[in-house]
């Protein structure tokens, strides 16, 4: 698995003797209890410790007795909790108490403060901080932050600013903070800028030392957004430059074969697809046909919203291929999707000479280990033109005898790991990446910044756009009507839940229990199957060949059936407890039906409250643009979530937000571009540190022989 570069990120400086590679158990202050609680925030170093960040920034304001409150300033008082009241008016109920120290009376009141009928009671003292307003010359905190503390507890004499830091129950922030504070010279005196003094001060950056402390220990909110601002640019020039480093690796040193194409052959192609391309098809085309013919690898990521017959172009690539006596390989992120693949291509080449073969553990399992050895051994004597499979097809030990296209479906993990390993058997095909999930322009800036990009923004003719609704749980039934309505006209249907069985544990739905639940009410009478990812491979394709057959009327299922499943004759998506799934999940799942020619109806069932849930359900019912969903997503949810960080092994910062970001970013590619022009191999001395810093970093994730 490729390390993300959270693990390693941008450590302030060198080497083993480094006081930063000190354990942390080391430390005075830590012993071995707080060393194991330190480990399990990833913290081993001090040099980690160095780039445990603060979450956030606390003002504390001097504390001031009662009567010397004055109105409108944000202020901290404390005092003995004298009366406390809860009043339920709707539609703000609202907790109020009173504080007395002795010099006078302060009201507290928190809106929907219910909880705190449990938690504050007379007796008790409270230190507050909040704005104060005034009410018949008694002051009055609105919401204010709140301390139990005790009499005895020290008054807070001077403002200061702090750090929190992320804490756990065995490890508190103020515990952290006081570690820290003890060892941050120590740490600071190792860290070592990374760039000219020249460009910090065009960009306005603190010195990298400087960023640390201030960071940690800033005076005031400006300084620590000035501290932020350095690190994060550290952070996105890093990943900028070991973007450039892998670009220009495979620029300048990597061939892959050079394919020809004249008309004849383009003629030839286009008579195989039964439809004209649309405008966008025809685009992505030319621009994968200038990468095929150029000798350099094509590194290509072709983006096009659910439907808009990305497939069709692949295919146009992998034709060129086989003209040029080049194998291809086509791979999908399930054996599932690979099979619907392979039925798509095998219609398309009905009569002609071109041989597409499917490669999965199902297809060995029936055709017996004979047929199975055969088939390799035509990919490997390269009587197999279009190889379709997962991934494990190019990972295991599977011969090609000569493969100059590797198209991936739906990975956005993109082909740095596939593309070593055939470099390792001696092959350097060409790549294409097919998503139906837009890239972002911030994130096509830094993470997909070594790729190529044509965008398919155009459906092909013929579709209605899908009508999504959402409606409570109350109208379900309603929506089941329609659902026999539809299948009465001969329509199918998908059924989508966020679990396969009931676990206990929440108040989610079931595949499982939906399904036996609709088969004796809603739906009854109708013919009704089941998917979902815990059933074996033949029994998920026996059940899809069905629906696919129109022999099974509403298919009800899990997410499995979010990606490829391509059935023209479904005209309904309802999705229960829809306030579950992700809104990139929800456009995935609503491109499931719309295929046809026939109006396509989403429905989303919940009884969402939650402000970003109720958002995600309007924004579906708002768009079908794949590419505003994909904002509105990466907006509600940031770029590490959106794009499921772990799975598709992409890099994490620690403290960069790329969405908000931008203009920081642009100005690191721009900057790292510079560098790289002016010392090709960071080999100046002014660039050691960066580049140790570089080589750490991408270790083992990029190519990055020559550094380091
Ligand atoms: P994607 O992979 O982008 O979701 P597909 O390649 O599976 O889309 O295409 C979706 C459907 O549209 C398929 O049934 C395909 O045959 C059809 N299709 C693709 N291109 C065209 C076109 N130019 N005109 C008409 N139908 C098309
Ligand atoms: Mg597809």
């Amino acid at each position: 698995m490729t390390r993300t570069l959270a693990n390693t990120n941008a450590t302030p400086a060198a080497g083993a003797g480094s006081a930063l590679s000190r354990p942390v158990e080391s430390l005075d202050g830590v012993g071995p209890t707080r060393a194991k609680a330190f480990r399990a925030l990833g913290v081993k170093t001090l040099g980690d410790l160095l780039e445990y960040f603060p979450r956030a920034y606390q003002f504390e304001s001097s504390e001031r007795v009662i009567s010397q409150l004055v109105p409108n300033d944000i202020q901290t008082a404390r005092g003995q909790v004298v009366a406390v009241d809860y009043v339920p008016s709707r539609p703000r109920p609202r907790f109020e108490a009173t504080i007395d120290d002795g010099t006078g009376k302060a009201g507290l009141v928190w809106f929907h403060g219910a909880y705190l009928r449990t938690r504050i009671h007379p007796g008790m003292n409270l230190r507050v901080q909040g704005k104060v307003s005034f009410f018949r010359n008694i002051p009055k905190f609105t919401n204010p932050r709140w301390w139990a503390v005790e009499e005895t507890t020290e008054r807070i004499e001077e403002s200061r600013f702090r750090p929190v830091y992320p804490a756990t129950g065995k490890l508190p922030s103020e515990a952290i903070q006081r570690i820290i504070e003890d060892h941050l010279e120590s740490a600071l005196a190792e860290v070592v800028e990374w760039f000219p003094a020249e460009l910090l001060r065009k960009h306005k950056l603190l010195g990298r030392r400087e960023a640390y402390r201030a960071i940690h220990r800033p005076a005031d909110e400006p300084e620590a957004m000035r501290a932020r601002r350095r690190i994060i640019y550290d952070e996105l020039m890093l990943m900028q430059l070991g973007l450039g480093f892998g670009k220009r690796l495979r620029d300048g040193q990597l061939t892959a074969p050079m394919m020809r194409l004249d008309k004849l052959l383009d003629e030839r192609i286009r008579k195989r697809f039964p439809f004209h391309l649309t405008g966008a098809q025809q685009n992505a085309v030319w621009e994968i046909a200038r990468d095929l013919q150029s000798g350099r690898p094509m590194n290509r990521l072709l983006q096009g919203d659910v439907g808009s017959g990305k497939t069709v172009v692949a295919l146009y690539a992998m034709l060129v291929g086989v003209a040029n006596k080049l194998q291809s390989t086509l791979l999908a992120p399930t054996e599932v999707l690979a099979e619907q693949h392979y039925l798509t291509l095998s219609n398309l080449l009905r009569e002609s000479s071109v041989t597409v073969e499917l490669f999965t553990g199902r297809t060995k399992k029936q055709g017996g280990a004979k047929q199975g050895a055969a088939a390799l051994k035509r990919l490997a004597d390269g009587q197999v033109h279009i190889a379709v499979g997962t991934q494990a097809l190019i990972q295991q030990d599977v011969g090609f005898a000569n493969l100059g296209l590797v198209v991936v479906d739906e990975q956005h993990k993109l082909g740095v790991r596939q593309r070593a390993v055939l470099k390792g058997k001696g092959m350097s095909p060409h790549y294409l990446v097919m998503t139906a999930t837009p890239i972002p322009r911030t994130l096509a800036l830094s993470y997909f910044a070594d790729f190529d990009v044509s965008v398919i923004d155009e459906l092909p003719p013929g579709r209605q756009p899908i009508r999504t609704t959402w409606v409570r749980p109350a109208q379900a039934d309603k929506a089941y009507d329609f659902v026999r309505k539809e299948v009465g006209a001969g329509r199918q249907a998908y059924v989508v839940l966020p679990q396969i069985d009931d676990n206990g544990l929440d108040d989610a739905k079931s595949v499982i229990v939906e399904h036996t639940r609709l088969s004796e009410g809603p739906l009854k009478g109708l013919r009704l199957g089941v998917l979902h990812g815990q059933m074996s491979t033949d029994e998920k394709h026996a059940t899809m060949t069905q629906f696919r057959d129109r022999q099974l009327d509403v298919l009800v299922a899990t997410t499995v059936i979010e990606v490829g499943i391509d059935v023209p004759n479904a005209t309904v998506m309802l999705i229960d407890n829809a306030e579950r799934f992700g809104l990139s999940q929800l456009h995935q799942l609503r491109g499931r039906v719309g295929r046809g020619s026939e109006l396509s109806h989403c429905i989303l069932v919940s009884d969402a409250t939650g402000e970003t849930a109720a958002a995600r359900l309007k924004a579906m019912t708002s768009t079908n643009d794949g590419f505003q969903i994909a904002e509105m997503d990466l907006a509600l949810r940031g770029p590490g979530e959106f794009f499921g960080t772990r799975q598709h092994g992409l890099p994490e910062f620690k403290l960069a937000d790329v969405t908000n970001e931008m203009e920081l970013l642009q100005q690191a590619k721009e900057d790292a571009l510079a560098l790289l022009a002016n010392d090709p191999n960071l080999a100046k001395p002014e660039h050691r540190a960066l580049r140790e810093a570089l080589a750490k970093q991408f270790e083992g994730t990029l190519d990055l022989a020559q550094i380091g």
